[in-house]
């Protein structure tokens, strides 16, 4: 498993911040990002932590997609230094030796160095530019941007196609006008 990876993670978080209004959420969402094993675990104090990195998350992602990098870029530095990082180098169910991050702790400090591990490797490979916010307006869902082009504007399919009716619907009605 790459660690770029783990940047799914810090999606998760951005786009499902509804969940976070209960522990029953957050249960749901460590299931939805395979960490079902510790959902049972959670506790109060690690729901009032997500929100906290959630809303950290929510910044990073603004101002990658305001082109802002070196704001981007400090936001991350300052959760690497608040969530320090224990490597271990695994290799199971026959893949080759890779990394795997910290597998102790509180479950919201597990979560978030996923999350800010993830973004620091996409950042570094390939760039801050990769981190995106759907145009489809209203939606401002976050993305990762790992298209060959960077071409990627939109959350999902389904804003795509949207947004692509909204740009025919204008442009047909300038022409009627
Ligand atoms: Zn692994
Ligand atoms: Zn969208």
């Amino acid at each position: 498993m790459d660690l770029t990876t783990y940047a799914e993670l810090a999606v998760l978080l951005v786009n499902g911040s509804g969940r976070l209004e209960s522990l029953e959420g957050l249960r749901a969402l460590l299931h939805e990002s395979g960490r079902g094993a510790l959902a049972a675990r959670a506790t109060r104090a690690d729901l009032d932590a997500m929100r906290g990195l959630r809303d950290e998350l929510v910044t990073i992602f603004e101002h990658a997609d305001a082109g802002d990098d070196e704001a981007a870029v400090e936001r991350l530095n300052g959760l690497l230094v608040r969530h320090p990082i224990h490597p271990q180098i695994s290799g199971h169910d026959g893949e080759r030796w890779h990394l795997h991050l910290t597998e102790g702790g509180r479950i919201s400090d597990q979560y978030t160095v996923g999350c800010v591990m993830g973004l620091a490797a996409l950042v570094t490979d390939l760039g801050v530019d990769r981190l995106g916010l759907c145009r489809a307006a209203p939606c401002r869902r976050a993305f990762l941007d790992t298209s060959s082009n960077r071409s990627r504007r939109y959350c999902s399919e389904r804003c795509s196609s949207r947004a692509n009716v909204a740009a025919y619907r204008a442009r047909k009605r300038s022409v009627a006008v």
